[in-house]
């Protein structure tokens, strides 16, 4: 009797058991899945928050024309997210070029006549520190994705042309983004310019001001302890911005930003908010006639 209701009991208890664990592991599984969720941002809407340049003049109150130019250049900045190929994710296809199409543009621009910079040889340029030749174009690549370092930094080798990749150091080490010793790497090239990207992927527009003045300066601070090299170009995440996040850029030592506002002319007056295009799959013919129009739309 005794050693019946043991066994019965046992068998309870190891049925206990099971449901036990398989419970505290869908736990587990279940907060896994919430917080890569949560902690990894939805990035590159930026088309979404797309400021035109006139709301952007009237926002910040400055009067832009090209009289008003000391240097005006031409020089297209090109936008890029993920280089990779998607097969079964619209949202991030949307924000996909294949390896293929970069190559293809690379090479495009290079018959044209091209010479590859970035940010801070245009700052360099602009202030009369160094003289560049006439066709410049500035490769920009957002975030610090994984396939930065595994297909971008090995096409920019072959291609031996330059381009600046804008670094999130909290996204760092995490899935899809790069490990902090491939920045460290890469920042080693004379090809790479780092540029910071805020600490957390933050929406600067109205946000408080010790906020984004931790978001804006600490990044740099990071980034210039992590690759023992001067951090002087910055990305305002999602493209949003406003008159503190300019002044606080300013504030922060950097020299320069981009902004996700379609143009082309690159100028002083410009230097906190430069313009930036997206190529899209358009290369040959259709790329260099693009980079011909007067007025670029928003995307
Ligand atoms: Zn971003």
């Amino acid at each position: 009797m005794a050693r019946k209701r043991t066994k019965k009991y046992k068998k309870f208890s190891n049925k206990v058991r099971f449901i036990g664990v398989s419970v505290f592991l869908f736990a587990v599984f279940g907060l896994f899945v919430f917080y890569q969720s949560r902690s990894i941002p939805e990035l590159g809407d930026e088309s979404l928050v797309t400021v035109l340049p006139q709301d952007l003049r009237n926002v910040l109150g400055i009067k832009i024309g090209p009289q008003l130019f000391e240097k005006q250049e031409r020089i297209p900045v090109f936008l890029y997210h993920y280089i990779e190929y998607v097969k079964d994710d619209p949202g991030r296809q949307k924000l996909t070029i294949p390896p293929h199409i970069l190559i293809s543009q690379i090479e495009t621009l290079k018959d044209a006549g091209y010479t590859f910079i970035t940010p801070d040889d245009l700052m360099n340029d602009l202030s009369g520190k160094i003289t560049l030749p006439d066709k410049l174009v500035i490769l920009t690549f957002d975030d610090g994705y994984m396939d930065f370092y595994t297909d971008v930094f090995t096409i920019l080798k072959k291609e031996q042309v330059k381009a600046i990749v804008y670094i999130v150091p909290n996204l760092l080490n995490r899935p899809n983004y790069m490990f902090t010793f491939q920045v460290k790497e890469i920042a080693k090239s004379p090809l790479i310019e780092i540029g910071a990207h805020t600490m957390n992927h933050v929406w600067l527009r109205g946000i408080t001001k010790a906020a984004a003045e931790y978001e804006i300066s600490q990044s740099r601070k990071t980034l210039t302890d992590m690759v023992q090299l001067p951090i002087n170009s910055f990305a305002y995440p999602y493209g949003a911005l406003d008159q503190q996040a300019v002044n606080l850029v300013k504030d922060a030592g950097y020299t320069n930003a981009v902004s996700t506002i379609p143009g082309i002319v690159q100028a002083e007056q410009n230097k906190f908010f430069l313009y930036r295009l997206r190529p899209g799959y358009r290369t040959g013919e259709e790329l260099i006639k693009f980079l011909a129009q007067k007025d670029f739309k928003p995307w």
